[in-house]
């Protein structure tokens, strides 16, 4: 903030800036201690055919239980672990993780579902970040299709050569990959197919406008089209209503996921989940 003082220009920190920085400070203490600690887990989120509602995968979805402040978000802790470098570390524990429950699924007899794992930009613009997703796949004998990588725009511009280079060897291995939050970025069509991606997930910000705002009807609409006509599938997140639900089947969206099917769960809570969800449906 540039404060005018007589006729120089002198810059000085707000007391609100000063307490970001010194909340952003004191959380990267905490978030270092907290990887060597045993707090973090992961949740994981359904994600469900349109035509026949079947599951088809779960997303995996960072959670940090702090002693200190008890349950805090991701939006909350991930820029910070990304503004101290943290990520790959990070990311590699969640990739680790989501795999070896996923094998656990798989090995339960659960059904053949998917994990998703969302990748940030330190993790894709590394250059062995393919080996370490092969090393991973290996270690848990999980095939490469039961993994999803998740990436969003952001992430692959900050770097489109190393990027597309991680991405050509992600498919190679066999691994999906799909473009999260899709539509809230500048999403630069051509790079669509360069980057191997083959499912776009339509950010919930649309999702929630529906159906009271026309344009995200509209804009959910030529997601769809655009995904299609590129032989993607398309699925929409934050799905919260059963108007939402049918709206975006007859659209034509391919899979949905929201809190009308479920929140996040707990690992251990996703087989008796499934078995309600199977006898409701
Ligand atoms: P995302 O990947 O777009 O994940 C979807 C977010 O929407 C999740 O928030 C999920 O809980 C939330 N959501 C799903 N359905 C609904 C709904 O019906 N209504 C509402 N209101 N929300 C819904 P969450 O878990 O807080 O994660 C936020 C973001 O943090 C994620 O957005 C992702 O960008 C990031 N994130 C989470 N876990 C990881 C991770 O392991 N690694 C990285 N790099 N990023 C992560
Ligand atoms: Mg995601
Ligand atoms: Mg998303
Ligand atoms: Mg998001």
């Amino acid at each position: 903030r540039a404060k005018q003082l007589g006729r120089d220009l002198v810059c000085e920190y707000s007391t609100d800036d000063m307490r970001r920085m010194e909340d952003r400070r004191m959380l990267g203490i905490r978030l270092r201690h907290a990887m060597q600690h045993d707090e973090l887990h992961l949740v994981y989120q359904p994600e469900i055919r349109s035509s026949d509602r079947a599951v088809i995968g779960f997303e995996a979805l960072l959670r940090w239980n702090s002693p200190e402040m008890g349950l805090v978000m991701p939006e909350r802790f991930i820029p910070v672990a990304e503004a101290l470098g943290l990520m790959p570390e990070l990311g590699g524990w969640v990739l680790d993780r989501a795999c070896a429950q996923s094998r656990a699924w798989m090995d339960a007899g659960l059904g053949d579902f998917f994990v998703a794992v969302n990748v940030s930009a330190q993790q894709i613009q590394r250059g062995n970040f393919a080996e370490q997703v092969a090393d991973t796949l290996r270690r848990h004998g999980l095939p490469a299709d039961r993994l999803e990588l998740e990436l969003t725009e952001s992430a692959l511009l900050e770097n489109v050569d190393r990027a597309l280079h991680s991405m050509q060897q992600l498919s190679t291995l066999g691994v999906h990959l799909s473009f999260d939050d899709f539509g809230t970025g500048y999403s630069s069509l051509s790079y669509l197919r360069q980057f191997h991606v083959d499912k776009l997930k339509i950010d919930k910000s649309f999702v929630f406008d529906i159906p009271r705002d026309a344009s995200s009807i509209a804009i959910a609409n030529t997601v769809v089209a655009i995904g299609h006509q590129l032989r993607m599938t398309v699925i929409a997140e934050g799905v919260e209503t059963a108007e939402q639900a049918q709206l975006l089947t007859d659209m034509g969206c391919d899979a949905l996921q929201g809190y009308l099917f479920s929140r996040p769960m707990k690992a251990q809570a996703v087989a008796e989940w499934l078995a309600d969800y199977q006898i409701e449906a």
